[in-house]
C-alpha cells in the first residue's frame, strides 16, 4: 500500500447535515411535481446531473440574498473539524469533491473556519443584480467514460491515484457512485450505502465522522500510517 493518503470527501450531505443543493431547491423551485420527475430521471440515469441542474437553476428565481439566507442554520457533521485535525495530524491529503455549487461550499466552510481545505465543485454564476443565473462546469467532460455527471468525481479521484495516493473515499449520495467503485477504501452511508451494497462492492458503512476515524485509526495503525 502507499504510504501516501488521500481522503476525498464529499459535501452535501456528507460535511454538511443536510444536503444543502437538494432543499435549496425543493424551497425554490415553482413545481414541485415536475422537479420530483427531474430528479427521477437523474437517479435513474435519463438525464445527467449537469442536465438537471441546469434545469434546476433555470427553473428558479432566486438570489444571492436568498441562498445566504437559506445556510444560515445549515450544520456540519458534529465531529467533522475533529476528523480534520486528524487527517492534518497524520498528514492526510484533504479534498472535498462536490457536483453541487461552489457559492455556498466555499461560504460554509469560510463560515466554519475550513476556508483552506481545497474542493472542486460546478460554479454558480450571479446576475448583476445578485439573481441566480446559471451554473458551469468546469470539469465537464473530463471522465472519461462518464457522461453523466457535471464534476465527475472518478476524475479527480483518479488523478490523485495516478500520482501514488491510497484514496479514501467518503460519500452519501448518487453523486459518489462514479468515485466509490474507484477508491481503495469506500465509507458510505445512505444511497451511496444502498448501491455499494446493491452492486456488491467493498465498503465501510458509517454514521458520522467519528466512526470513520476510528475505523481509519484502527486499519492504519499497525502500519503507524
Ligand atoms: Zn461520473
Amino acid at each position: 500500500m502507499s504510504d501516501k493518503i488521500a481522503v476525498v470527501c464529499d459535501f452535501d450531505g456528507t460535511i454538511t447535515v443536510r444536503d444543502i443543493g437538494h432543499h435549496f431547491f425543493e424551497s425554490f423551485v415553482p413545481d414541485k411535481v415536475s422537479w420530483e420527475e427531474l430528479l427521477e430521471k437523474w437517479k435513474i440515469g435519463l438525464i445527467s446531473s449537469r442536465e438537471c441542474l441546469e434545469q434546476e437553476v433555470a427553473s428558479i428565481s432566486a438570489t444571492r440574498d436568498d441562498l445566504d439566507e437559506f445556510i444560515e442554520d445549515e450544520k456540519f457533521d458534529p465531529y467533522f473539524k475533529d476528523f480534520v485535525d486528524f487527517s492534518n495530524r497524520r498528514k492526510y491529503d484533504f479534498l472535498i469533491l462536490s457536483d453541487g455549487m461552489d457559492y455556498y461550499i466555499e461560504a460554509m466552510l469560510m463560515r466554519f473556519g475550513f476556508g483552506y481545505l481545497e474542493f472542486r465543485s460546478n460554479h454558480l454564476v450571479f446576475g448583476s443584480g445578485g439573481e441566480i443565473e446559471s451554473v458551469e462546469f468546469p470539469f465537464y467532460g473530463l471522465s472519461n467514460g462518464c457522461t453523466m455527471c457535471g464534476n465527475c468525481k472518478m476524475f479527480h479521484l483518479k488523478q490523485l491515484k495516478d500520482k501514488g495516493f491510497y484514496t479514501v473515499y467518503i460519500g452519501n449520495g448518487y453523486s459518489d457512485r462514479c468515485a466509490s467503485e474507484h477508491a481503495d477504501l469506500v465509507f458510505a452511508k445512505d444511497d451511496l450505502l444502498t448501491h455499494m451494497r446493491q452492486k456488491g462492492l467493498d465498503h465501510v458503512e458509517y454514521r458520522n465522522f467519528r466512526d470513520i476515524e476510528r475505523s481509519l485509526t484502527e486499519k492504519f495503525y499497525i502500519s503507524g500510517q
